[in-house]
């Protein structure tokens, strides 16, 4: 059994920087980073919205400097993903898939949000090869080409604004025939004359080899089959935030992300939320280091006041577990 003051659930911009700070505090946290340490941010290619990188940074590279940053303070990295907590009574229990049992007096969970994909044909092969679910990282690569924006709500009609910025038209295809937006997003979309919308359509598969070339689609009222020849497809059908291991144990809204109060407290104590986790907004690398931030300087007061912190980097044997 693992014992430690303090454990990171998550290895995005949130997890990184809430270890970097609680590290720097001495308090030798432990961050699992799941199967794939780095987060979304190691799908896309150039973030040029980060700050402090004028020439902007890969996405990965990105995420290799936070680790190493953090690393060189003592965090300790476990590359697996926890499957269950139990936070019913403190010393939190969490248990890793392998199978490890980790008791924490505090936990940030920093586990970020997936965005949902279609599922359709050939989609995994062509992400970061024209589809993409990230406008704002990806829109930039799309300039004087055309590109398709699939869903109805205000994601889509957002990343279809943002698009008309570089490409030569959009398409917004759509499985109803109405759109899910607020009203003044739609006003603004249909404003655009380079905004045209597919109505009772979905794509049944993109098309290319090492780059898209196109999306098959059919028409659900009609039945009618097309081959729309878009250089770039960007599905924005919803986030899920990846709250699975904190259900009945923790307020989330009714999209499932955690309920935070002062910016990053969760409704159970000893428990903070930081990043995507908890934000269905802003949604941002910088947003989220921000809130990581947050985080660990609330437990670090959090485990000061509670006197966890005696013998700092000492095993927390002998403590009242
Ligand atoms: P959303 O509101 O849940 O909309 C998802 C859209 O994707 C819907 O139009 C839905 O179609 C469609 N969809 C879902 N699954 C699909 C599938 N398998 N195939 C094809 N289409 C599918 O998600 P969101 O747009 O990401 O917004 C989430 C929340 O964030 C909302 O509350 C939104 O208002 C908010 N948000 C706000 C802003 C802003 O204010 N600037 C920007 C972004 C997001 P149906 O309509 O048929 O269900």
């Amino acid at each position: 059994m693992i014992k430690k003051q303090l454990v990171i659930v998550g290895s995005g911009p949130a997890g990184y920087t809430a270890a970097l700070y609680a590290a720097r505090a001495q308090l030798a946290p432990l961050v699992f980073e799941g199967s794939q340490a780095g987060g979304q941010l190691m799908l896309t290619t150039e973030v040029e919205n980060y700050p402090g990188f004028p020439d902007s940074i890969l996405g990965p590279d990105l995420m290799e400097a936070m680790r190493k940053q953090t690393q060189r303070f003592g965090a300790q990295f476990q590359t697996s993903n926890i499957t269950q907590i139990d936070l019913s009574k403190r010393p939190f229990t969490l248990t890793s898939d392998e199978n490890e049992t980790i008791k924490a007096q505090a936990v940030i969970m920093a586990t970020g949000a997936s965005a949902k994909w279609l599922g359709v044909p050939n989609e995994a092969n062509l992400a970061g090869r024209g589809v993409s679910t990230c406008a704002t990282c990806d829109g930039f690569f799309f300039r004087d080409l055309e590109v398709a924006v699939v869903g109805g709500g205000d994601s889509a009609i957002e990343e279809a604004l943002f698009l008309t910025r570089f490409a030569t038209h959009v398409y917004v295809i759509h499985r109803r025939d109405s759109l899910r937006a607020s009203k003044i997003m739609v006003a603004r979309a249909e404003a655009n004359d380079k905004i045209s919308f597919t109505w009772n359509t979905t794509v049944t598969e993109m098309v290319g080899d090492d780059k898209l070339q196109g999306l098959r689609t059919k028409n659900l009222v009609t039945g009618q089959e097309t081959l729309l020849p878009v250089q770039g497809c960007f599905v924005a059908i919803g986030h899920t935030p990846n709250t699975e291991v904190l259900k009945g144990q923790v307020d989330v809204d009714h999209h499932g992300y955690v309920v935070t109060h002062n910016s990053v407290r969760s409704s159970v104590r000893g428990l903070w939320a930081c990043g995507d986790v908890q934000d269905r907004i802003w949604r941002q690398a910088v947003t989220a280091a921000g809130s990581g931030c947050m985080a660990a300087m609330d437990a670090e007061r959090y485990l000061e006041h509670e006197d966890y912190t005696l013998n700092r980097r000492e095993p927390l044997e002998g403590l009242d577990w």
